[in-house]
C-alpha cells in the first residue's frame, strides 16, 4: 500500500464521478422526501466548506440526527482538515454539553433541536444551526489542503456498554484501511458467489439490482459511519437515511426503495422479524444483511433467513477503537460457523492472549488483541485509559474474551468485564444469555452479577417472557450448562429491556432497576 491514499478526502473525491446517480434519500423537517445525487452532495459540501471558518486540526462537533446535513457537514469538515467529533444525538442536553466540554470543539454544527438544547444547557461557544439557510455571502471553497496519514480525522465515542463513554481518535489511515478491508472482502464474496453460480463476476454483477442501502444505525456510531455511509457512498450506491430506528418504517422503506443491503444490530433484526410478520411487506429486494455489535442468536438467524430468502447473511465483529469490523463472515462462509463472529479481515493481525500473556492455540480461550492500521491513536484526553488498552508491544486489548477454531473462525465468549465470579467459578454472562435466548417463550434477556455474601457474586437474570416462572428458567439453564451457571434469581420485566444508543442492552441501567424488578415480582 505504498501508494495508498494518505487522506480520506482522496477516496471521497472519487465519488464525485458518480455524478447524477442517486446518492441520498431522506426526509426534511416537514416529512417531505429529499432526493440528492452525488453531484448535489458535492456541490453542497463545497458551498459549506467555503462558508466554514475552520483550520486544519480544528475539532468540529456534529450534533444532528441522521440526515443529509450530517453527511454534508462531515464531508466539509474533513475536507478542510478538521477533526469531526461525532456527538451522540440521542442523549440529553446535559450529556451533549458534557461531551462538548470534554472535547472543546472550535465549532459545533447542529440541527435546530440540538442547537437549542446546547444553548439551553449553557453552551456559549461557536455554534452553527445547519438547518437554517446558510448566509448569502458564500466564499468559494479553495481546494488546497492535504491531510497526512496520521492526522486525526474523526473522534467517535464508544457505546458505553461497560462504563463511561470514551472518544476514540481515528486517523485518516485508520478509516482508509477499514474501507479498503471492506472493499477487499466484498470483492472476495463476489468472486465466491460467481464461482458458486458458475458465472463470471461481470455476468453476476450485471444481474444484480442497483445497490441501495438502508442506513439504520446512528451516523455517530462506527457502524453507521463506516458500513452505513462511507462504504456505500464510495461504491456509488444509494443511501436511504432513517432519522432513527423504527422497524415499521424500515420495512416500508425496504419495499418502497428496493433496498438491497443493511448493516444492523441483532435487536433491529428482532424488531424487523416481528414487524414484517404483521405486515407481510415485500422484502425480496434485500441481498445482504449484516449483523454486528452483539452476538446473533441462532433462532433469530433462522427467522431472518426465512424472511429474506435472497439475502446473504453476514456477521461482523469490531469496535469503535478499530474503525469498524476486524472480523467478518458472509453467506456460506458464515453458515458454516453460525455461532462465530467471522474470520479476521485482511489488514488486521489478531491473536488470543491467555491470562499469563501467552498466545493461545486453537480452542483455548483468552483476550482478543489486535494490531492493524485500523486501530485508533488513543482515547481523546484519557492517557490512562489509552495506556491500559494497549499491550506493551502495542497491540490493542479488545476487552473481549474468545477463541479461534482451527479454521480461524472467532468465537466471542464474553466481555472481560461481564464475567461473573461466583463461588470461585467463572461464569460468562454471554454464554448463559445465549442459552436463555433459545427458550422460545423468552423475547429478551440479560444476566449480570450482584453482590452475594456467600458466593461473592451471584448471577441473576432479567427476562421479558410469556408464561414462564423462575423455576422453569433456572431448570432450562441447569439442564444445558454446568448447574453453577444457572441464575440464582430471575426477575421478569414487562417492558422491553433498557438499551443504549447502539441498541445494546444497557446493563448499567438494568443493574439500577434490579431492586425494583425484584420487588414487583
Ligand atoms: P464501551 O466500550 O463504551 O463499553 P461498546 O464496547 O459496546 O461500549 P462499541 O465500540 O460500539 O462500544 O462496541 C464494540 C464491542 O461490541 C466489542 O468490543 C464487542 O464486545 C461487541 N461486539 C461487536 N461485534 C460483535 C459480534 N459480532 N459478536 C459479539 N460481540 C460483538
Ligand atoms: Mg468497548
Amino acid at each position: 500500500f505504498a501508494h495508498a491514499p494518505s487522506d480520506l478526502n482522496q477516496l471521497i473525491e472519487k465519488a464525485r464521478g458518480f455524478g447524477d446517480r442517486p446518492c441520498i434519500v431522506d426526509f426534511d423537517e416537514a416529512g417531505r422526501e429529499r432526493r440528492l445525487s452525488f453531484a448535489d452532495i458535492f456541490a453542497w459540501r463545497d458551498r459549506l466548506a467555503g462558508h466554514l471558518d475552520i483550520r486544519r486540526g480544528d475539532r468540529v462537533a456534529i450534533a444532528m440526527r441522521n440526515r443529509a446535513e450530517w453527511i454534508v457537514a462531515f464531508l466539509a469538515v474533513i475536507r478542510l482538515g478538521g477533526v469531526a467529533v461525532l456527538l451522540n444525538s440521542r442523549g440529553s442536553a446535559a450529556e451533549a454539553r458534557a461531551m462538548v466540554d470534554e472535547v472543546t470543539p472550535a465549532l459545533v454544527l447542529a440541527d435546530s433541536e440540538r442547537a437549542a438544547a446546547l444553548r439551553d444547557a449553557g453552551y456559549q461557544g461557536r455554534l452553527l444551526d445547519l438547518i437554517a439557510p446558510l448566509a448569502a455571502a458564500d466564499v468559494p471553497f479553495v481546494d488546497g489542503m492535504t491531510a497526512d496519514h496520521d492526522d486525526p480525522c474523526a473522534i467517535l465515542f464508544t457505546s458505553g456498554t461497560t462504563g463511561r463513554v470514551k472518544g476514540a481518535v481515528l486517523s485518516h489511515r485508520s478509516l482508509i484501511t477499514g474501507l479498503l478491508g471492506t472493499q477487499l472482502t466484498g470483492t472476495m464474496v463476489l468472486h465466491n458467489m460467481a464461482r458458486d453460480h458458475g458465472l463470471s463476476v461481470e455476468a453476476l454483477t450485471a444481474q444484480m439490482p442497483p445497490q441501495a442501502s438502508l442506513l439504520v444505525s446512528p451516523l455517530f456510531h462506527i457502524s453507521g459511519l463506516g458500513a452505513g455511509f462511507l462504504a456505500p457512498f464510495l461504491s456509488g450506491g444509494k443511501i436511504v437515511i432513517m432519522r432513527r430506528w423504527n422497524a415499521e418504517e424500515a420495512v416500508a422503506l425496504i419495499a418502497r426503495e428496493r433496498v438491497t443491503q443493511l448493516a444492523t444490530v441483532p435487536t433491529m433484526l428482532w424488531d424487523m422479524v416481528n414487524r414484517a410478520r404483521l405486515t407481510d411487506a415485500d422484502l425480496s429486494s434485500v441481498r445482504n444483511i449484516g449483523s454486528g455489535g452483539q452476538a446473533l442468536p441462532l433462532n433469530l438467524l433462522e427467522e431472518v433467513r426465512a424472511l429474506c430468502p435472497h439475502a446473504l447473511m453476514g456477521v461482523g465483529y469490531g469496535m469503535t477503537e478499530t474503525s469498524g469490523a476486524i472480523a467478518q463472515a458472509v453467506g456460506a462462509d458464515f453458515l458454516r460457523a453460525r455461532a462465530s463472529a467471522g474470520r479476521v479481515l485482511p489488514l488486521v493481525d489478531l491473536r488470543i492472549e491467555g491470562a499469563d500473556g501467552a498466545i493461545c492455540g486453537p480452542h483455548a480461550t483468552g483476550e482478543i488483541v489486535v494490531r492493524s492500521a485500523m486501530v485508533m491513536r488513543g482515547y481523546w484526553n484519557r492517557p490512562d485509559d489509552t495506556a491500559k488498552s494497549f499491550t506493551p508491544d502495542g497491540w490493542l486489548r479488545t476487552g473481549d474474551i474468545g477463541y479461534q477454531d482451527e479454521d480461524g473462525y472467532i468465537f466471542i465468549v464474553d466481555r472481560a468485564k461481564d464475567m461473573v465470579i461466583s463461588g470461585g467459578e467463572n461464569i460468562y454472562c454471554a454464554e448463559v444469555e445465549r442459552v436463555l435466548s433459545e427458550m422460545p417463550q423468552i423475547t429478551e434477556c440479560a444476566t449480570f452479577g450482584i453482590a452475594d455474601d456467600r458466593l461473592g457474586e451471584a448471577l441473576v437474570a432479567v427476562v421479558q417472557a410469556d408464561g414462564l416462572d423462575e423455576r422453569a428458567i433456572i431448570d432450562w439453564v441447569a439442564g444445558r450448562l454446568a448447574p453453577y451457571k444457572a441464575p440464582a434469581h430471575v426477575a421478569f420485566s414487562r417492558a422491553p429491556l433498557p438499551r443504549n444508543h447502539a441498541e445494546k442492552i444497557d446493563k448499567i441501567a438494568l443493574r439500577a432497576l434490579w431492586p425494583q424488578l425484584v420487588a414487583n415480582y
